[in-house]
């Protein structure tokens, strides 16, 4: 936002007050006096206090981008289960990868009497070595939804490309975009058109705009709702598999109004964390959480040392306020 000041405006008094009020400013100087940039990084204002300052002339704000994004419900509903502010926390859990029939069945069978909602697996598997397992691709869809469809649980998986998204709205509740996907547009246009809810998970390195942005694309493109799904960002700091922004967490949940959960298994790579930051995630304000469950972590043909047993899943909500 730019706040412009009248000719007669004491800079400096303005300057103080818009600094109690949270605003981180920048002074810009022209020939026609001073204004003040406000850092996005500042407190969320109404304009129109703003203009009540002495001394304020006007207060432009840039178009935001993503409009739909900021029009969504802070609460959406995905199956019947409703996800948001105020809703209680939603656990979604299951293997980083559905390895086979009876794996998923076994774990889903261990999962909804511990508490979880929704199975999350994957059936496509985005593997950073073309060497790994790179999942069952559709097969794995009908098997995860007959060991959900038996245990009263809902289904979130990846689409990794264009051509799966028929095969994976039909057997999903909720499509999800993977992190290394958050910036293919042509994808986001894709799944838009499923006309389903979506997980969006954030990109590794991705700003809080660019992710507004993807989620404005699925939006734009026809999908019912989006959840936002963090799950840890590119740090300079390998002693965590990745860095989990718990700071975005709380600025997308109390100051945007957004559904999100938090990935802690993605986010830290360890199953020793994966309980805590799952506790700090819902205390940011997130909605809920994802792990990485598996009834055999060292057989894992993925992301064993994230995984925890099915049962641990309660110790999540460990003194949730929720
Ligand atoms: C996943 O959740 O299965 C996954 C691959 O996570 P991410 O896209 O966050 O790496
Ligand atoms: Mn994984």
């Amino acid at each position: 936002m730019i706040v412009t000041l009248r000719s007669d405006a004491d800079p400096e008094a303005v300057r103080r007050a818009l600094v109690e009020r949270g605003l981180w400013v920048r002074a810009l100087r022209s020939e026609r006096g001073v204004s003040f940039w406000l850092e996005p990084s500042s407190a969320s204002v109404d304009p129109v206090m703003l203009r009540g300052i002495e001394g304020v002339d006007a207060v432009a704000a840039p178009d935001p981008g993503h409009p739909r994004v900021d029009a969504q419900s802070p609460v959406v509903d995905v199956g019947g289960v409703r996800i948001g502010s105020g809703m209680p926390p939603v656990l979604m859990a299951g293997p980083c990868s559905i390895e086979s029939e009876a794996q998923v069945r076994r774990i889903a069978e261990r999962l909804a009497p511990a508490g979880a909602q929704f199975l999350r697996g994957g059936a496509f598997k985005p593997r950073t070595s073309p060497y790994s397992f790179q999942g069952h691709g559709e097969q794995a869809l009908s098997w995860m939804r007959r060991a959900a469809d038996a245990t009263g649980l809902r289904v979130v998986t990846e689409v990794m490309s264009a051509e799966d998204v028929g095969a994976v709205a039909e057997h999903a509740d909720l499509l999800q975009i993977g992190s290394r996907n958050m910036h293919n547009y042509s994808l986001l246009k894709a799944v838009g058109a499923a006309g389903r809810p979506v997980l969006l998970k954030r990109g590794m390195a991705a700003t809080v705009e660019e992710w507004l942005a993807s989620g404005e694309y699925l939006l734009v493109h026809g999908a019912e709702s989006v959840i936002f799904c963090e799950r840890g960002v590119r740090g300079f700091d390998p002693a965590t598999r990745n860095l989990l922004d718990l700071g975005t967490v709380a600025l997308l949940s109390r100051v945007h109004g957004l559904p999100v959960v938090v990935d802690p298994s993605h986010g830290c790579g360890r199953r020793d964390l994966v309980a805590p930051l799952a506790r700090a995630a819902l205390a940011a304000g997130a909605a809920g959480v994802m792990v990485e469950t598996h009834d055999a972590p060292g057989e894992a043909l993925s992301d064993g040392p994230q995984a925890i047993e099915p049962e641990a899943i309660p110790t999540l909500l460990e003194g949730s306020p929720r």
